[in-house]
């Protein structure tokens, strides 16, 4: 089967625990000797098989390969990466059935990031993720006054939205976020401005 590594914790000398994000589920096994397969990696996609042990309750990792894409051979967007799906671990902690919009959206986020930009392709996904979890605030709707936000949007952690004065910080313009939310588009923002999205992002999903 596939998956994507979602954390990798070392046990005893080399042996790693390896949670694994699947198209339904979100596995957590155990990997022998881990740390001489290079291939065992956060972000990484792999094709595996999972072995039954009688001994212990957690299952094997066994037979893995790397599944390899065109972005890992950029340092720059492989951290980026790797950073998205720490914070996704950290969404997915005590998850073990999972729908399968996760593995199948980043998958081909993975497919189509050597031919984008890294930051914008991974925030258009995450605001696809709070849509599809019911937590995208496209009613513009300040979280702490509850009145309608109508000129600069400011946005906190998990993108809540907020009147600039309600939370002391500086917005974005309403048509900017407005078209992100509704089309999962970042290009009305300049870079400087995807720097602030990322940072939010980066507090955590
Ligand atoms: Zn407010």
């Amino acid at each position: 089967m596939r998956g994507i590594i979602l954390n990798t914790v070392r046990v005893r000398d080399e042996d790693l625990i390896v949670r694994v994000l699947t198209k339904r589920e979100v596995l957590t096994l155990y990997r022998f000797y881990g740390a001489r397969h290079s291939y065992i990696n956060v972000g990484y996609v792999i094709d595996f098989n999972i072995e039954e042990s009688a001994k212990t309750t957690i299952k094997r990792l066994r037979n893995v390969t790397q599944i390899p894409f065109m972005f890992l051979f950029d340092m720059h967007k492989t951290l980026f990466f790797k950073r998205y799906i720490s914070l996704l671990d950290a969404h997915l902690k005590d998850v073990s059935r999972v729908e399968s919009f996760y593995y199948d959206s980043l998958i081909k986020l993975c497919e189509t990031l050597h031919e984008s930009d890294v930051k914008r392709s991974i925030l258009n996904h995450y605001v696809s993720l709070l849509e599809k979890e019911g937590r995208l605030h496209n009613d513009f709707r300040c979280f702490l006054c509850e009145r309608v936000v109508e000129e600069k949007v400011a946005l906190v952690r998990g993108f809540l939205v907020a009147h600039e004065k309600c939370v002391h910080q500086e917005g974005f313009d309403i048509e900017k976020v407005r078209l992100l939310f509704e089309e999962k588009k970042t290009l009305l923002f300049n870079d400087d401005e995807i720097d602030k999205l990322w940072r939010i992002l980066d507090l955590g999903i």
